[in-house]
């Protein structure tokens, strides 16, 4: 059995801009899916949207393992009725893997509850990337440091709640530092944030960071995963108790009532 990813893109600078077109002739998730499936461990299918629900129906999240998110200029065509959804996949156990401008995706912000803001310059400048963590599974093969020749900037502070583990942290020349490697758990999903991705620049074909996204598809994969209503919250009658009781005093609610949401 392997791992059932999703690359979700949002596919717009793809179709509208030429140096994107170039570089990514088969759209970024494209590129990113083709990496993933080099990865025997790992099937990757992609997702954009355009495709109606964006392609991502709760049949297909009940059936992916991790979702990879790459947006940018388009985040608030998202529906929010896809955003609820993938929220409740990853409640249940479904991993996320948001990538670069998708710190402002929807479904990041409502999982993480806070701006997910920063500061950033698009000026091609060198990224030196520093594992954090050594031995963590999402930096499993990789050196110590590594440098993307050509980048966006992301500067501290990162509006993100603390997370579980910090993967990886970067410099940039001109002399910002940013935490771009951030583990996150919310329900029983598993969620990473990675920072490179600009577009414009070929970074999803480096070796290292194609490394990074498969060790993050295996680390952000769940087996368990909940079935039935994730946001479920039953009123137990005084008969199913486990141990006998007595109802006493007075109550708001009657048997088998639905509580206030
Ligand atoms: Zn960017």
């Amino acid at each position: 059995m392997t791992i059932k990813a999703v690359v979700w893109g949002e596919n717009v600078h793809e179709q509208t801009n030429k140096v994107v077109a170039d570089i990514y002739p088969d759209g970024m998730h494209g590129a990113i899916a083709a990496a993933l499936n080099a990865d025997k461990g790992i099937t990757a299918t992609t997702a954009t949207l355009q495709e109606p629900e964006h392609g991502l129906t709760g049949e297909r999240l009940a059936d992916t393992d991790v979702l990879l998110w790459w947006g940018h200029a388009a985040h608030g065509d998202v529906s929010d009725e896809v955003v609820e959804r993938v929220a409740e996949a990853v409640w249940s156990g479904m991993g996320l893997i948001l990538l670069h401008s998708a710190h402002f995706a929807k479904p990041f912000k409502r999982l993480m509850g806070t701006p997910c803001n920063l500061t950033w310059r698009e000026a091609g400048e060198r990224e030196r990337l520093w594992v954090t963590t050594r031995g963590h599974p999402i930096a499993k093969g990789l050196p110590d440091h590594f440098e993307l020749e050509n980048e966006e900037m992301y500067g501290e502070p990162f509006g993100v709640p603390e997370p579980l583990e910090t993967v990886f942290v970067s410099w940039f020349q001109g002399g910002e530092v940013f935490r771009s490697g951030l583990t996150y758990r919310r329900g029983l999903g598993n969620i990473f944030y990675f920072r490179p991705g600009h577009e414009t620049y070929p970074t999803y074909h480096d070796a290292n960071v194609q490394t990074v996204l498969k060790n993050a598809v295996h680390w952000a994969h769940n087996e368990q995963r909940l079935t039935g209503d994730v946001n479920a919250a039953p009123n137990v009658p005084v008969d199913a108790a486990l141990e006998p009781i007595e109802e006493r005093g007075p109550r708001l609610h009657q048997d088998g009532e639905e509580g206030y949401r």
